[in-house]
């Protein structure tokens, strides 16, 4: 990775949506899977849940519907399985059922160099925001317990702030709407496909971190404009990244 790769992505950015310069404030982060290695988890628990009431998910499905709430992804396999969408009540059982298989497998850690780059990321000055379609109740616990001192609750998204959720750009607008700052003024970090997708469609600069299983392909397809292959890729580079926004 060298600056050169930073800055062409930087201008490619700025002259597709004609932009004169990004004016960084702040990088808005997804969490699974780019803050926790926890969709391994994420992944099985989709699986055993739907296989609790009789439907079908592989844990390489849950990959692709990664970034969705998770009413939406409970929506999708139902339609698919059942032929009918399921009830509010149903939605929020499956759901429930889906949360205790995750709480009962090992903790998820914190994803390797994310806490490097949430550290450099606020010594630049910038404010780091929580996007997430993830509606665990422990969620702040966690973050605060692994990333004391870097999130502000105020500015967050979760699955609780929105209607539509990834792929729609709303959680990472919301985002921009709650920190008072426009699509040139933040980047966005996300490991996938739909998040990837929810980031450009906001038309904020979006940075893909494969963490996962899917080809690099699977992200920039969707039209990211950078791809780290780590957090840690991405922390030790940081420096030289946030450098070429002033450029
Ligand atoms: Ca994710």
């Amino acid at each position: 990775m060298t600056n050169t790769n930073f800055q062409n992505a930087i201008n490619k950015y700025l002259k597709s949506h004609g932009y004169e310069k990004v004016n960084l404030k702040a990088v808005l982060f997804d969490m699974d899977g780019v803050l926790f290695d926890s969709m391994k988890n994420h992944a099985v628990a989709w699986h055993e849940a739907m296989k609790h009431y009789g439907m079908s998910l592989s844990k390489e499905e849950a990959y692709m519907h990664e970034g969705r709430t998770g009413a939406a992804t409970i929506n999708i396999v139902s339609t698919r399985e059942r032929h009918y969408e399921a009830t509010a009540e149903e939605i929020e059982e499956i759901y429930e059922t889906k949360s205790k298989i995750f709480n009962n497998l090992p903790t998820a850690e914190p994803m390797p160099g994310a806490f490097e780059l949430l550290n450099q990321v606020k010594t630049s000055g910038l404010t780091p925001v929580l996007v997430t379609g993830s509606g665990q109740k422990s969620l702040l616990e966690r973050l605060n317990h692994h990333f004391p001192n870097i999130f502000q609750e105020h500015l967050m998204v979760t699955a609780y702030d929105v209607k539509f959720g990834k792929p729609n750009p709303e959680p990472y607008l919301m985002a921009l709407q709650k920190a008072g700052i426009k699509a040139n003024e933040a980047i966005v970090v996300e490991n996938a496909p739909l998040g990837v997708q929810a980031g450009v469609a906001a038309n904020i600069f979006t940075l893909a971190v494969n963490t996962g299983p899917l080809p690099n392909e699977a992200l920039l397809n969707e039209g990211a404009n950078f791809l780290c292959s780590s957090m840690k890729e991405l922390s030790d580079n940081w420096n030289d990244f946030y450098q070429c926004t002033f450029l």
